[in-house]
């Protein structure tokens, strides 16, 4: 055998399996330490102790592949770091759990590692699990991760004078810019000076301190309008796990 053979391990969630052949599932994680991740675990279909019931969703895991050059990477082991029993009980918390992993894959799909993408889906993972609005857990994430990924929006101030606080804002999502009360006639999302904020705040957030940030339910409203519209116009979705509607669900 080559010795181009090498081992990896990573934190992991699951983002979904799929049966291949008599014996084998194909599973696709989102890791910390690589990124989207496609690997075979091999017979865990013909026996679920094969890795001790690990492989399933809403669990933070640890796992171990193996890789090969020109072949798909070969899991070795998957163990249990943390459960959120919570989320599985609840089916909101699952839907929303689902769109996490969902955005998650979507916006950073390349190889490579993955921190703080990974943190902020874990602090999502324990919000949700805390029992905070999965509403407002997903406009965080939304907020984080596009924020993370560079694509904005730039929220810093009026596009039209450059003032960076007025009573409120229109928000184009096709800009992905503000413009005040004085110098709009355009389109746009009417925002509130506290939506503003705490959308900026969003962007600002880290892993550690996003699960702090209380939004009220006003603003949780009018965000809902403008983020996953923001997030769809950049990406084209709809995202499927929230049903491609991304007003449904109510703080
Ligand atoms: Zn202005």
């Amino acid at each position: 055998m080559a010795g181009t053979r090498s081992f990896r391990s990573s934190r992991a969630f699951l983002v979904r399996a799929a049966d291949m052949g008599e014996t084998d599932r194909r599973l696709t994680f989102f890791t910390e330490a690589d990124g989207a991740l496609t690997a075979v675990a091999k017979a865990a279909r013909r026996s679920r102790k094969r890795f001790g019931g690990a492989l399933q969703k809403y669990f933070l895991l640890d796992v171990v592949w193996t890789e090969e050059p020109k072949r798909m990477p070969i899991l070795t082991s998957a163990s249990i770091l943390a459960s959120f029993w919570e989320i599985v009980a609840n089916w909101e918390r699952v839907r929303y759990a689902d769109y996490l992993l969902e955005l998650v894959s979507s916006l950073f799909p390349q190889a490579g590692p993955q921190s703080k993408a990974f943190a902020f889906l874990l602090a999502g993972f324990r919000s949700l699990s805390a029992g905070e609005s999965p509403v407002s857990v997903g406009r965080k994430a939304e907020a984080a991760f596009i924020a993370l990924g560079g694509w904005g929006p730039d929220l810093s101030a009026c596009r039209g004078c450059g003032r960076e606080e007025s009573r409120s804002f229109h928000f184009v999502v096709s800009e992905g810019r503000l413009y005040c009360g004085a110098c709009t006639g355009r389109a746009g999302n009417l925002l509130s000076l506290g939506a503003v904020r705490t959308w900026r705040a969003l962007q600002a957030s880290s892993p550690a301190t996003v699960g702090r940030i209380r939004i009220p339910e006003s603003v949780l409203e009018e965000l809902q309008t403008v983020i996953p519209k923001y997030l769809m116009w950049n990406f084209g979705g709809p995202f499927r796990s929230l049903g491609g509607d991304p007003t449904v669900g109510k703080p």
